[in-house]
């Protein structure tokens, strides 16, 4: 089976798993217990240890160690999705994962002091500027919060509810009321996430809630000129018309969407009450919603249910169909949390 061919088929979801390392705490209270996981990148297998004795395995798409570089990750998950945008497809980079294990240092990280640091949103920017012509494409950049089922523009904060519209005619999503800014060089990019970073972390203030009990939604439009002939939408006969449209200059409009998911952890909701319970209820209901969605794509079933949450009607036209979807999954090595990383490889799993 050729890995690169399998990427390129549209609607299949690429599925990645990544170990953060121990961090101090975990190399110190947990130095006599070895990891939860062990992974076999070259076999693309993960070893979930059950006790001493006895482990499960699983295959993934990409295993990527706790010694896997920026560079590679970005290369394995969101190279192939950036290009296929850059061809006129749509396509999302999602990392799933308990709180802490890594999403937002694997997606968000500008790296500026160290540029090898640079996360997914970065690079992937970065090969999109190098790739379009300045004089004829244009790229503009939304960046969104999605918290109980609400959509806040991270670039404007007091736009806090914001409508997602589907164009009937095409299946298009779009959310015409948040803002969108046009996006020339690397330097405004790095400006624009460090300003939804600042606005995000007011918002949640505000609320009194984390930012780990919200998605971020970034969102890249890529509108490229090129020589073709206009859709060959069918008339109502089911007649295509294709060769009768004439070759000429088309905008060529497509999207890529990064989106770094809430924590995956269970909430304990027996012991939340009020907002706690609808937050926790909120998020349940999202990921969920995500899950089923994925597993209709692995499934080559053609009902995708992708009403049941705004998350996934955001999503709707950006995963599915012709477009291109790479999920990574997030892991930390800490034998405390192996039931949380159980149900973290088993989402992951259900989406192949
Ligand atoms: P999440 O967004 O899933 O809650 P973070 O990305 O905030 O997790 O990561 C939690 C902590 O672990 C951060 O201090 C981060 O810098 C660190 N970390 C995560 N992944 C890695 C990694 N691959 N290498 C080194 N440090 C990491
Ligand atoms: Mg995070």
């Amino acid at each position: 089976e050729n890995e690169k061919n399998t990427f390129l088929v549209p609607g299949r979801v690429r599925v990645a798993v990544r170990l953060r390392p121990r961090n101090a705490e975990e190399r110190l209270a947990d130095a006599d217990f070895a990891d939860c996981v062990e992974l076999q990148s070259e076999l693309k297998r993960l070893k979930l240890r059950k006790n001493n004795w006895d482990s499960d395995t699983y295959e993934f798409d990409e295993v990527l160690t706790e010694f896997a570089s920026q560079k590679r990750v970005y290369e394995v998950v969101a190279k192939p999705v950036v290009e296929s945008v850059l061809d006129g497809y749509n396509g999302t980079v999602m990392a799933y994962g308990q709180t802490g294990t890594g999403k937002t240092f694997t997606l968000g990280r500008l790296g500026e002091e160290d540029t090898s640091c640079r996360g997914i949103m970065v690079r992937s920017m970065e090969d999109i500027l190098t790739n379009i012509s300045p004089e004829s494409d244009s790229i503009s950049v939304s960046y969104l919060q999605l918290y109980m089922e609400t959509l806040q523009d991270l670039l404007d904060p007091s736009n806090d509810n914001i409508p997602i519209v589907e164009d009937p005619r095409t299946g298009d999503v779009s959310v015409p009321g948040a803002t969108h800014v046009e996006i020339r060089d690397q330097q405004s990019f790095l400006e624009l996430l460090r300003l939804g970073e600042t606005h995000r972390i007011a918002a949640n203030t505000k609320l009194n809630t984390e930012s780990s009990r919200s998605h971020a939604i970034l969102m890249v439009h890529v509108r490229r000129s090129v020589m073709g002939r206009e859709d060959n939408l069918s008339d109502e006969n089911g007649e295509s018309s294709h060769l009768t449209k004439p070759f000429k200059p088309l905008v060529r409009k497509s999207k890529l969407v990064v989106v770094d998911l809430a924590g995956s952890e269970r909430i304990q909701k027996s012991g939340s009450e009020g907002h706690m319970l609808e937050e926790a209820k909120s998020i349940n209901l999202s990921l969920s919603a995500l899950g089923k969605c994925i597993n209709a794509l692995a499934e080559n079933n053609s009902h995708v249910p992708v009403r049941d949450s705004k998350l996934t009607r955001l999503l709707k036209d950006s995963f599915g169909g012709s477009a291109r979807t790479s999920l990574i999954i997030t892991i930390g090595p800490s034998p405390r949390h192996r039931g949380e990383t159980t149900s973290t490889i088993l989402f992951g799993q259900r989406a192949m």
